[in-house]
């Protein structure tokens, strides 16, 4: 840059001509590239001394009233600069903001109006080189030093000569505040997120510890349960037994005692486990054939010598337009009508107990079923009725005292009714009685219901029962040996799966009760054992102290035919065991006793035809396979047996068992081959054995004479 041109846009005031002229021809162009140079070198020199100021007065006195007015109406300051950047001009708004007199700014150096004096003067060389300057941040020399945006632009005379700059700089302290609010809550709101995520992240940490929690309360309760219900299962199974036997009054009078006692504790154990389980999702729902009015009745049954001893009115009503039988889960209602009924006579001292089951909708499929439990005892205050279905809540602090019980009972009804699409509500005042209702949904079906009490009464003498019980726990073993003596059962006893295998080789039994939790080998893998390595059908009962966690699901996925909880119930165990050794020897019994083969051809050829594509080349082939090995395996199946060889009948019967599927003989066959295997492991020549070896003779002997037949008529065919 020229230092004529330095010097005029600094201070000399007699060069503004030249300095216009010279900006106006461009020379101000250069300061573009010596812009920085300059910066450094004479920032500190633009300022002018007053005195030494010698502005136009033209302007000023050429303002006209309306100009000034015009000036003064604009919101923003305004100043008007001549080419030294000294003020010649300026409006109201630039008096207010500067909290300056028109006097002191009048004549002084515009620069001296910001705070940042350097930065302002590169905005003056930069406004008077280009022109305009637009939106540039600059602050006031006031005491706020408020935040404006410098906007300038370059005004002429009548030739067109740069003579000074018009500059508007807008207040914008408002804009920054919001501007500093909105970065505040941007900040704010990021910290909020972050927050935010923490507590997210403190949340997941103590789902996780509550999920784990939850998870050990289920360990705790299952670990309990055992612990607790296995000697709660001797107490109780022994308390019976002694109660049968002679003894006096007083005798009796305490050791009932104990059982009712064992009894409730028994009742509060599992209904804690209930809990658990309905918590845990772990409650299963069985759907089966059930008569409704015999259940509701045997309910209604057990309550009849309380009701009688508190003076107390029984009505049942029940619907007779109902199926007789459904689909459902007898246990489950059981247990729903045996709280709700125990608590109306437990909460009722006069008056009346009133049951009703009716059906209220009647489905293509179903019935919905409304069951009524309704008392005129002391009632439920308005503000305790959300509550009491709730886990160990009672209707008052004192009820537990007067009363008894735990609390836990509507809880478990409630979830136990609403886990089978169910809904239960209560009705009650104090003082009035209480009225508790819900309904359910049953399947309808044409399925018949087993009647286990008939097989109780009237079979259990005419069979011969020999149960293997498997069972660790040396006061479990006596109860069990006890109570099968008291059935007339011949019993043997192995403290764990391997020794049940090994008694299994040895001696043939009807049924296995099976333990689950046993040292050494557990009840499922002697079962899976049994099953897939012994390939023997024998009914297995599982024995489970454990409701919580035992895999009901398990027990079947290895193959046991079903299950009874400890303690057991002495009724139920009797029947399962009859019920399931009946079926079995019936299959036996059914198999033996099939002839079929003088009336019926014993083979089909459908499945030949189907494998060998009715190729008669290849269905020779086989006919003739099968003619030629089946009398040999007959006749050494035969002596194998007649000698008690009976690793060799167990291996000839294994390779005769192939073929009767692919000659078409009936399924049965196929069934009494397996059975001769099975007692071929127990090394006993049984007559029923004997006669299962001579009907798989016979059909074998039918079969090679029709498959003769068959060869020939191919034959022919051939030719
Ligand atoms: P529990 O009977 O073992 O205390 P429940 O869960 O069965 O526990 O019942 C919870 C509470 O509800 C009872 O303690 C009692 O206060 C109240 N309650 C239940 N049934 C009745 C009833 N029929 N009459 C009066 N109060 C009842």
């Amino acid at each position: 840059m020229s230092a004529k041109l330095k010097r005029n846009i600094l201070n000399t005031p007699e060069s503004v001509e030249i300095l216009v002229e010279k900006s106006v021809n461009g020379d101000l162009l250069k300061m573009q590239n010596e812009e920085s140079s300059f910066h450094k070198e004479n920032t500190e020199n633009f300022s002018i001394e007053h005195s030494q100021l010698n502005v136009s007065k033209n302007l000023l006195e050429n303002t006209s009233p309306y100009s000034a007015s015009l000036l003064n109406a604009i919101r923003d300051p305004v100043f008007t600069i001549n080419l030294n950047g000294v003020i010649i001009d300026l409006n109201q708004a630039t008096l207010d903001l500067t909290e300056r007199t028109r006097d002191e700014l009048l004549n002084s150096h515009f620069f001296n109006c910001f705070s940042d004096i350097s930065n302002t003067k590169l905005l003056l060389i930069k406004l008077f080189k280009e022109g305009k300057i637009l939106d540039a941040l600059l602050n006031l020399n006031n005491i706020q030093l408020s935040p404006v945006l410098f906007n300038g632009s370059v005004y002429k005379d009548e030739k067109g000569n740069v003579i000074g700059a018009l500059i508007v700089a807008r207040d914008i302290t408002e804009r920054k505040i919001f501007e500093k609010e909105l970065t505040e809550a941007r900040e704010y709101a990021e910290k909020a997120s972050i927050i935010a995520e923490e507590a997210q992240k403190h949340a997941e940490s103590l789902t996780i510890m509550a999920e784990n929690a939850v998870k050990a309360k289920q360990q705790f309760l299952s670990n309990m349960s055992h612990e607790i219900r296995t000697p709660m299962n001797a107490i109780i199974g022994f308390t019976k037994v002694v109660l049968k036997t002679d003894l006096t009054e007083k005798q009796k009078e305490y050791l009932s005692a104990i059982k009712v006692s064992g009894d409730a504790l028994i009742v509060l154990i599992n209904d804690i486990l209930d809990l658990a389980k309905v918590d845990a999702g772990k409650m299963l729902f069985e759907k089966i054939p059930f008569k409704l009015k015999a259940s509701i009745s045997s309910m209604v049954h057990l309550f009849e010598t309380k009701i009688q001893e508190k003076n107390l009115q029984l009505k049942v009503e029940y619907d007779d337009e109902m199926p007789s039988v459904l689909l459902g889960d007898p246990v489950r209602l059981h247990q729903i009508i045996l709280n709700l009924v125990s608590n109306a006579v437990k909460f009722t001292n006069s008056g009346q107990i009133f049951i009703s089951v009716k059906k209220i909708e009647d489905y293509e499929t179903s019935i919905q079923v409304e069951f009524v439990v309704k008392d005129t005892g002391i009632g439920i205050a308005k503000e305790q009725l959300s509550t009491i279905f709730s886990n160990f809540q009672q209707a008052t602090s004192s009820t537990s005292r007067l009363y008894g019980g735990s609390g836990l009972g509507l809880s478990i009804v409630k979830q136990l009714i609403e886990q089978q699409g169910g809904e239960v509500n209560v009705i009650s005042e104090i003082g009035k009685g209480a009225t508790f209702s819900y309904t359910m949904n049953f399947d309808k079906t044409t399925s018949k219901v087993a009647d286990d009490t008939d097989l109780f009464e009237s079979d259990e003498e005419k069979m011969n029962i020999k149960v293997l019980v498997v069972e660790d726990i040396p006061l479990n073993q006596l109860l069990m040996k006890t109570l099968l003596d008291d059935f007339g059962f011949e019993r043997d006893i192995a403290a764990n799966g391997k020794i049940a295998i090994e008694k299994l080789k040895s001696k043939p039994y009807d049924v296995i009760l099976m333990d689950l939790q046993m040292p050494e080998m557990n009840g499922f893998e002697a079962t899976s054992y049994i099953r897939d390595v012994m390939e023997l059908k024998i009914p297995i009962i599982a024995l489970t102290a454990d409701v919580t966690t035992v895999d009901l699901e398990k027990c079947v996925a290895v193959g046991m035919d079903d299950y009874i909880s400890k303690p057991v119930n002495e009724k139920l165990l009797n029947s399962k065991i009859l019920t399931l050794v009946k079926k079995d020897r019936e299959f036996n019994v059914k198999i033996i006793d099939q002839p079929k083969l003088d009336s019926q051809k014993c083979i089909d050829l459908s499945y030949l035809n189907k494998l060998t594509k009715s190729n008669s080349e290849l269905m020779l082939e086989m006919i003739n396979l099968y003619l030629h090995q089946t009398p040999t395996l007959i006749s050494e199946m035969k002596k194998s047996f007649n000698e008690k060889n009976w690793v060799n009948l167990h291996k000839v019967v294994h390779k005769l068992i192939p073929s009767f599927s692919i000659v078409g003989i009936h399924k049965d066959f196929e069934a009494m081959a397996q059975k001769i295997q099975e007692f071929a492991l127990l090394e006993e020549q049984l007559e029923s054995v004997s006669k299962m070896v001579a009907q798989v003779e016979t059909v074998c002997n039918q079969a090679c004479i029709e498959l003769n037949n068959e060869a020939d008529k191919i034959k022919k065919m051939k030719k």
